[in-house]
């Protein structure tokens, strides 16, 4: 399957090599591991501020290829989805899933061998199970006060 995200002609080894803050649009962009994790509606417990995932999945997250249907254009669409950036990392890596390439680099730590930019396969992601590929709700189907029955236990 060809990738959806654009990961050629990037420095070698850029995750390794270069500050978040250094790297370029396309590295950046490219950092994504296509899980569609972060596109899982979350539930803030507000008296721990835990954050909890849910099964419930954003209007535009494509349950197959985990990817956004309308990336470009989203916040036309969501205009509460939150762009990822080098400086707001800081403020957003505590709440991103735990394998998410953006918080594990921000925390020092290395990317996981099935990272399409290591495996050079986009769907090593989703053979590893570290995908929401086929076990997503959509939000239209489940209301808001119903998120609370598809919340995920244990870490994501
Ligand atoms: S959780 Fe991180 S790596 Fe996974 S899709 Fe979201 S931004 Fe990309
Ligand atoms: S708008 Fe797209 S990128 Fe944003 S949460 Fe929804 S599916 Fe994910």
């Amino acid at each position: 399957m060809k990738d959806p995200i654009a990961r050629e002609g990037l420095r070698p080894k850029f995750w390794e090599r270069v500050p978040l803050k250094n790297l370029t649009p396309r590295e950046w962009e490219a950092l994504c591991d296509g899980c569609g994790k972060c596109c899982l509606n979350k539930l803030e417990d507000p008296d721990t501020a835990e954050i909890a995932f849910t099964r419930v999945a954003c209007r535009l997250l494509d349950d197959e290829t985990c990817h956004c249907a309308q990336y470009e254009i989203r916040k036309q669409f969501v205009p509460e989805c939150v762009v990822l950036t080098p400086k707001n990392i800081g403020d957003i890596a505590y709440w991103m899933p735990s394998t998410c390439a953006y918080r594990l680099l921000y925390e020092g730590k290395a990317l996981y061998d099935w990272h399409p930019l290591i495996s050079g396969d986009p769907e090593t992601v989703h053979e590893a199970g570290v995908s929401v590929r086929g076990w997503t709700v959509p939000e239209f189907e489940v209301d808001e006060d119903e998120w609370e029955d598809h919340i995920i236990e244990g870490d994501l």
